[in-house]
């Protein structure tokens, strides 16, 4: 058939797990802890399954887990969304990106996504007929030049998407940042989509600043988390939606013909979970704090400058004391020569970015962390 999206291969996510399984290197490519979630989230699953949670769930997501998400929401951000019209489960924070970009976006509207983005925004903002706005942010800081960001917008803009703490450049925005967006979309019909998927991976002094927590924005925002990276399960695959209720009612007119529903017993597992333990989340920052720590402990004597490392389970390191490749070539060369498999940045732009830069994951054990250093260090 003549592809709807002809540019688009396999993402680079799945492209260098692979190269790593087939080449035996230590995979830091892929985003996705090497050790389990809590011992108590798996034993809820089984009882779930075992006591016969087994059929479709409601299309918005089983009652005690969307009434769980708001009293978190309520704690941490200090506004409570409504369970029954404002929260929608999904399968994974991708379906909610999805459907949400699926519902908002028309044929010839414009979305402005911030480079380097996250893979999946592009290919659903093309099959809603969207066209993409693209500015770049460069390295170290990825900072908005919101005189550029106002240059972009135009009457057709409907969409901006952000993604804060951010893949794949672990910085955060800040107060100044919302300040700046809502100063800029005021008074424009113009929607936001915030990725907070790290919302909980959050090493800045002041924390997460989450679009829940700025009253005029959340107005027309759809803000996208996942359990995945909460409770190191990113094989579960559920995540949530919070918007308005009427941005919610389109969202879930999506969903219904998405998925329809989410894995029945993995939600009630979650449910319990964030009952048993809602001060979970908290502990989240120094866990993954200690990892970061010790990894940049670990390449202190390696020919790799890292950059500042604010959020997220992601490090950038520029290479460009050790080689003249490209990215993509030296994330290659790296995954079968010296056994360790990384992320090019490169590849989360549409337009040139011709930084050396590699992204590597410590969501990993220590054993595994140390491995790795250890190669690279040799570089
Ligand atoms: N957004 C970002 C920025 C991500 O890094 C990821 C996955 N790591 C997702 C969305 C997708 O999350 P999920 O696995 O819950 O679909
Ligand atoms: N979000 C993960 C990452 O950035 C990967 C998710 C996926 O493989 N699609 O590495």
């Amino acid at each position: 058939p003549q592809s709807k999206l002809p540019a688009l291969g396999t993402t680079i996510f799945t492209r260098m797990s692979a190269l790593a399984q087939q080449h035996n290197a230590i995979n830091l490519s892929q985003g996705f802890p090497d050790f389990d979630g809590p011992d108590y989230l798996k034993q809820r699953l089984a009882y779930h399954v075992s006591s016969g949670a087994n059929q479709y769930a409601p299309m918005t997501g089983v009652a005690p887990l969307r009434a769980a998400i708001a009293s978190k929401t309520q704690r941490l951000y200090d506004y409570l969304p409504d369970k029954d019209s404002e929260i929608t489960v999904t399968a994974g924070a991708t379906e909610a990106l999805f459907a949400a970009i699926a519902a908002l976006v028309r044929p010839g509207d414009e979305v402005i996504c911030f480079d380097p983005s996250y893979d999946s925004y592009g290919p659903a903002i093309e099959l809603a007929g969207g066209i993409i706005k693209r500015l770049t942010l460069q390295p170290p800081a990825f900072r908005v030049d919101w005189a550029a960001f106002s240059a972009l917008l135009s009457p057709r803009t409907r969409l901006v998407i952000l993604n804060t703490p951010h893949n794949p450049s672990a910085t955060v925005w800040q107060a100044d940042d919302y300040a700046a967006l809502w100063q800029a979309i005021a008074g424009q019909e113009i929607y936001v989509l915030s990725d907070e998927v790290y919302e909980h991976i959050c090493f800045a002094p002041q924390g997460h600043n989450s679009v829940l927590a700025h009253p005029a924005l959340r107005e027309r925002a759809v803000v996208v988390s996942s359990f995945g990276k909460t409770f190191h399960m990113t094989g579960w695959k559920v995540g949530y939606s919070v918007a308005p209720a009427a941005i919610s009612a389109e969202i879930r007119k999506v969903h219904q013909y998405l998925t329809f529903a989410v894995n029945t017993p993995a939600q009630l597992a979650l449910a319990d979970m964030l009952d048993a333990e809602p001060q979970h989340y908290l502990t989240l920052p120094e866990f993954y704090r200690a990892r970061r720590d010790h990894f940049v402990r670990s390449l202190a004597s390696s020919r790799f400058k890292l950059l500042p490392c604010e959020g997220t389970y992601f490090l950038l390191a520029d290479y460009s004391a050790i080689s003249d490749l490209d990215d993509v070539s030296f994330c290659e060369w790296l995954t079968t020569d010296v056994g360790v498999a990384a992320i090019p940045l490169s590849v989360f732009c549409a337009d040139a970015f011709p930084h050396k830069l590699i992204r590597l994951c410590f969501a990993k054990q220590q054993s595994t962390l140390d491995a790795a250093a250890e190669r690279l260090c040799r570089l």
